[in-house]
């Protein structure tokens, strides 16, 4: 392993790439079959949820694709408390079946603040799937109907997930060590 690897900056893997293939197979399954008939949009939450999108849509029938970029994380570790909505979706989606590509829940502000949003604007139905609930961190109702993996409150990285930027290729999932986003404890 040279200097110039992620892989040096993890801590500890938490989720395989075998095991989040197998976690998109079995949403992407469940989705095909709970919307067997109807054409769903499904909405991708960017940037994060790019791979966790594209993975689980496989194995899912008809189906369209939009994506929507919200950020309340300013690149950090902590949550600014403050959604805004970056880029907005270009279909009306009025009368139309909602899938929420989300790759994590925590406080559930984001998650929240597109419930609210679509339904405003006449959804028909809205349903969410994430690759992580990370339930110890909410603080607003919000409520995953697929979910991945359940994660414990700490900050992990890796596919899809960032820090600054960084990370969202590493295969797997896993915690960050200490030192990489807190210098000072090195
Ligand atoms: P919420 O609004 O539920 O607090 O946060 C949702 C967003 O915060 C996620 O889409 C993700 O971008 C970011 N986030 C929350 N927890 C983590 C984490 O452990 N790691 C990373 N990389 N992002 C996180």
């Amino acid at each position: 392993m040279s200097q110039w690897d992620m892989n040096n900056d993890i801590e500890r893997v938490l989720y395989s790439a075998e095991d989040i293939a197998a976690a998109a197979k079995r949403i992407g399954e469940e989705l095909a079959r709970d919307y067997e008939g109807r054409t769903p949009i499904i909405l991708s939450v960017l940037k994060g949820a790019a791979l966790w999108t594209v993975d689980v849509m496989r194995h899912m029938q008809y189906s369209e694709v939009e994506f929507i970029n919200v950020s309340s994380y300013n690149g950090g570790v902590a949550s600014s408390g403050e959604v805004k909505l970056v880029t907005d979706i270009t279909s009306d989606i009025k009368g139309r079946d909602i899938i929420i590509m989300e790759d994590i829940v925590d406080t559930g502000r984001s998650l929240r603040f597109m419930l609210d949003m679509l339904m405003e604007r006449g959804a028909k139905s809205v349903k969410v799937a994430s690759l992580l609930d990370k339930k110890d961190g909410r603080v607003v109702e919000a409520n995953v109907d697929y979910i991945g993996f359940d994660v414990p409150k700490e900050f992990v990285v890796g596919y899809g997930l960032d820090y600054k930027d960084l990370y969202r290729n590493l295969p797997y999932v896993g915690v960050l060590k200490l030192e990489v986003y807190a210098p000072e404890h090195q």
